[in-house]
């Protein structure tokens, strides 16, 4: 039997699981992809965990937790990137 990653234990759970991988990991993105996404994410029971997971993790791909990159991005650094000089 295969060992379960103790991070991702949710996962089994989610409501994507059924789901065509090219609905949250497509080539080319598009709105009306990702609001089929989003609503799929909608209605999991593991929304909460999977977001932290991939905000905690910086998933650098996908719909994850009903956000996309870019939402991510802006909730993981709500001020923008900072560069270290910045201010000096
Ligand atoms: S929140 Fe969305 S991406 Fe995460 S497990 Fe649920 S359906 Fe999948």
């Amino acid at each position: 039997m295969r060992g379960v990653i103790p991070e991702i234990a949710w996962a089994p759970r989610g409501a994507c699981r059924d789901s065509d991988p090219d609905l949250f990991f497509p080539l080319t993105s598009s709105a009306e992809q990702e609001e089929r996404a989003k609503g799929v994410c909608a209605g999991c029971q593991v929304l909460a965990d999977c977001r932290e997971y991939a905000l905690r993790t910086g998933e650098p791909d996908g719909i994850w937790g009903g956000l996309t990159v870019e939402e991510r991005r802006r909730a993981r650094f709500p001020g923008g990137w900072q560069h270290a000089t910045a201010g000096r």
